[in-house]
């Protein structure tokens, strides 16, 4: 019998992780979900559903060898995990990949592929619905989901709120310039430097006419709203401490070998990766995915009786790709010089386009 790698979490870097080890042991991936979710794809998906479809990719198409438990972690140590069910998995190499949940639409909240895409059916009727619209959060999904609603809907009107005073801080003002531009082209308002008093008296994503105050004393009308703001880690059921001791954000702490950090010392074949880690980076999928390649490349390593010396060294500067719809939008990425500021052209064909279809068609698609 070869190695059991069980991983915890069939995300951007679980998946990825899972993938790399299906041919070389014996994989067990657990996930309440049925298949990996592209979840950048949301937004649109929430403005065109007829899209919502492009996101899946089932396990079971790509998974070949290994097994898929649809599950909840709720308790982790060293030798294994226990499942929301009771059942108990026994691990040679643990690999914990749960990630992050942000507030609907930006990822969805439901499990099953059918109760995603009918969220986002539904959400998508309230919003067409909807005359005024208004976004709370001015990070990168506020400003991409105003994006995909002009995309479908260039009249509506659609009003950002931030308390912070500038968007997109980390970044030159190089491209903050192009932003402003491209989303008063688009008609944009932005309200920034503002909280509101008290928060908007309907539910989010259900429509219906409210006004709300901000701090500055301005008062907004809408008919439907959403939260853009708030990240929360999925470490949960690491919280009884039988692993590790989580950061006080609830991250899990790892070596540079992204192996996980015990109370007294580093476990030799436990790892953890993606949004879930306290790796000092921004959070992103395509870090997730670079943290799954060394993981894989540890473990195998370890397979055959090697040290595993394959380590993750953060960016030393932020990056983005973040379309306003698929034509617009700004970006800066890595380049032999440093960090580059990107155009509209370069934001469409890396990401805006076709928001990563293609990639995980040919990564996790039928073949
Ligand atoms: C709208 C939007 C656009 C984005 N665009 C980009 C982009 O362009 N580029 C980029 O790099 N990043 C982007 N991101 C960020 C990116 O989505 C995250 O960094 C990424 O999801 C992290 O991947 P992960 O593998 O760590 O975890 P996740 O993708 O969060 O996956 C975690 C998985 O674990 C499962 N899980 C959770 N808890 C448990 C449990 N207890 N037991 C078992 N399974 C569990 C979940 O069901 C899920 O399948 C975007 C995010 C959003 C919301």
């Amino acid at each position: 019998m070869g190695a059991t790698v069980v991983v915890v979490g069939g995300g951007y870097g679980g998946s990825t992780v899972a993938k790399a080890l299906d041919a070389e042991a014996d994989v067990v991936l657990i996930d309440p979900r049925e298949a990996f979710v592209n979840t950048a794809g949301s937004l649109r998906a929430l403005a065109q559903p007829e899209w919502a479809g492009n996101m899946f990719f089932p396990y079971e198409q790509w998974l070949r060898r290994g097994t898929v438990v649809r599950d909840r972690a709720v308790s982790a140590d060293p030798g294994g995990v226990t499942l929301a069910s009771g059942r108990r998995i026994e691990a040679d190499y643990l690999v914990l990949a749960t990630g992050s949940s942000y507030a609907y639409p930006a990822k969805p909240a439901a499990e099953s592929t059918d109760d995603v895409l009918g969220d986002l059916l539904g959400t998508h009727k309230e919003l067409a619905g909807a005359e005024r619209v208004l976004i709370l959060g001015a990070g990168p999904v506020g400003l991409e989901l105003a994006g995909e609603i002009k995309e479908v809907w260039p009249g509506k009107h659609v009003t950002i709120v931030d308390p912070a005073d500038r968007l997109l801080a980390p970044f030159p003002d190089e491209l903050r310039e192009e932003l402003h531009r491209q989303l008063d082209e688009l008609n944009v308002e932005l309200r920034l430097g503002a909280g509101l008093t008290a928060p908007p008296a309907t539910e989010a994503g259900q429509v219906g006419a409210f006004t709300v105050t901000t701090t500055g004393g301005d008062e907004i009308g809408a008919d439907i709203w959403f939260r853009a703001h708030g990240v929360r880690v999925n470490s949960d059921y690491l919280a009884d401490r039988r692993l590790t001791a989580l950061t006080p954000q609830g991250q899990v702490p790892v070596t540079p070998t992204l192996n996980v950090h015990g109370h007294d010392a580093v476990h030799e074949r436990v790892y953890a990766i993606g949004d879930l880690t306290d790796v000092p980076e921004t959070k992103m999928a395509g870090f997730a995915m670079q943290h799954a390649e060394v993981v894989a490349r540890n473990i195998l390593a370890q397979l055959r009786g090697e040290q595993p010396t394959a380590a993750y060294q953060p960016l030393p500067h932020p990056i983005i790709l973040l379309p306003l719809g698929p034509r617009g939008g700004i970006g800066q990425l890595p380049s032999p010089d440093g960090p580059a500021v990107v155009p509209a052209e370069t934001v469409s064909a890396y990401k805006g386009a076709d928001l990563f279809t293609g990639r995980f068609s040919a990564q996790f698609g039928a073949s």
